[in-house]
């Protein structure tokens, strides 16, 4: 495959975008592909290379590349009529009460534009709401690019994870083991009339996966209810995609105080939104008093692109579809596995999947699914450095560079897998 013309544009990039992308997972190595187009299931890079797509946006694309034709003519209608006015539309009602019809904690929806604003305003909101200021979070749990969530720690204390980030900030946030009942307990033993909420993912997407255990997401509800503090959770991930348009909670059987959405619910366009109880969310202003406002939020197009989207998945078999190929996905790398390397795990559920390259089996809690096996590029180092790999085997580190050999390891099967499966097709 020649990428002449991806390496030039991300050369070009780099003199004016901080390392050359404008979201940090993107800076693939040792240089991203630039996106031409996408077509159904696949993308066509700058230097006309065809892959099979198996991140889709990072979530958003529930139908590929292609929508399905009432989408694309109401991106098309609301994007040639205006395309934003800074005063509400229709197309944001029907959207709202669309969610409201059927996800089970929703009752009203605030729209903002991405799923960090959404986190941000619903802890802005939960703080409010309940005149505290503690929130707890889990441990290896991902909120995008917040103060109060970028935090690492356990529950004696937390760091920001990010310079720039106030350490007062962490000082009101508490991280606990995911799955880990007695964790919890103990943190609303110790602060319960501090604690706002507990923000968590349903299930951890962005480490792991993770699913919680039985009767870990109940706890979460019980303790909350007992301390008058919010149970919120963050479903960008899997909001209409884990358990369809009831999302991961109605799969799950928990319902939670506030929801946040990204993502799916935008239809391939920038979003993100808060759901809950009526009572909770008129807490935003201008009906209550928690100030929340955007210039952008609720764009017509994405409002439409959004409602269109589940409206046909409300119309259409979409989930069964989705989750079967996902199943055909998940054996079909599982395959792979038990032919090349069984000691690696694959995870996941409906339409999410991931291939976990470690040696421990599959994940619990958010700080065994890190990805810290897979990254940490040591063969990168070792391949530059020594190159000597293979003699590398019989020690834990290379003795030249001092890399990991285990990730080296988990980094090479790694590429091979993605490899494989994009010649397999799976
Ligand atoms: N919450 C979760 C669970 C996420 O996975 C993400 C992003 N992947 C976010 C929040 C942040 O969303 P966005 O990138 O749209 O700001």
């Amino acid at each position: 495959m020649n990428h002449n013309e991806s390496r030039a544009l991300y050369d070009r990039a780099l003199s004016v975008i901080p390392g050359g992308v404008n979201s940090s997972v993107r800076a693939t190595r040792p240089y991203p592909f630039f996106i031409d187009h996408g077509d159904g299931a696949y993308v066509v890079d700058a230097d006309g290379n065809r892959y099979l797509d198996y991140v889709m946006g990072y979530g958003p694309l529930l139908y590929g590349h292609d929508p399905p034709d009432p989408v694309q003519a109401a991106v098309q209608s609301y994007a040639s009529e205006g395309p934003m006015y800074g005063a509400p539309t229709e197309v944001e009602v029907e959207l709202a009460e669309f969610v409201a019809r059927h996800v089970p904690s929703v009752e009203m929806t605030r729209f903002v534009n991405s799923g960090t604003e959404a986190t941000v305003s619903a802890v802005r909101l939960a703080r409010g709401y309940t005149g505290r200021e503690k929130i707890v979070v889990m441990q290896g749990g991902y909120h995008g690019a917040q103060e109060s969530t970028l935090v690492e720690g356990d529950p004696e204390g937390a760091m920001p994870s990010s310079p720039g980030i106030p350490s007062s900030f962490a000082e009101h946030t508490i991280p606990v083991p995911f799955n880990d009942a007695g964790a919890v307990e103990d943190v609303f033993e110790a602060h319960g009339d501090d604690i706002a909420a507990v923000l968590t993912e349903p299930i951890l997407g962005n480490t792991g996966i993770v699913h919680p255990v039985a009767g870990y997401h109940e706890r979460l509800r019980e303790l909350t209810d007992a301390h008058g503090a919010l149970l919120i959770f963050d479903e960008v991930i899997t909001g209409f995609r884990v358990g369809g348009l009831q999302c991961a909670q109605g799969k799950l059987g928990v319902t939670p105080d506030v929801t946040t959405f990204g993502k799916i619910v935008g239809g391939g366009f920038p979003v993100g939104a808060i759901g809950g109880r009526a009572e909770i969310i008129e807490e935003f202003t201008p009906a209550g008093e928690v100030f929340q406002s955007g210039t952008f939020s609720g764009h017509p197009v994405t409002m439409a692109a959004g409602y269109e989207y589940l409206n046909y998945a409300a119309e259409n078999d979409v989930y069964d579809h989705v989750n079967r190929l996902a199943d055909r996905l998940r054996r079909g790398i599982t395959d792979i596995l038990a032919d090349r390397a069984p000691s690696y795990t694959v995870v996941g559920t409906d339409s999410m999947f991931k291939t976990v390259f470690t040696r421990r089996g599959a994940p619990v809690d958010g700080d065994s699914g890190s990805d810290a096996d897979s990254e940490d590029h040591s063969l990168d180092v070792c391949e530059a450095g020594c190159r000597q790999r293979e003699s590398c085997a019989k020690y834990d580190h290379c003795p030249k560079t001092g890399a990991d050999v285990a990730d080296a390891e988990a980094e090479r099967w790694e590429r091979i897998f993605w490899q494989e499966m994009q010649e397999r097709e799976i």
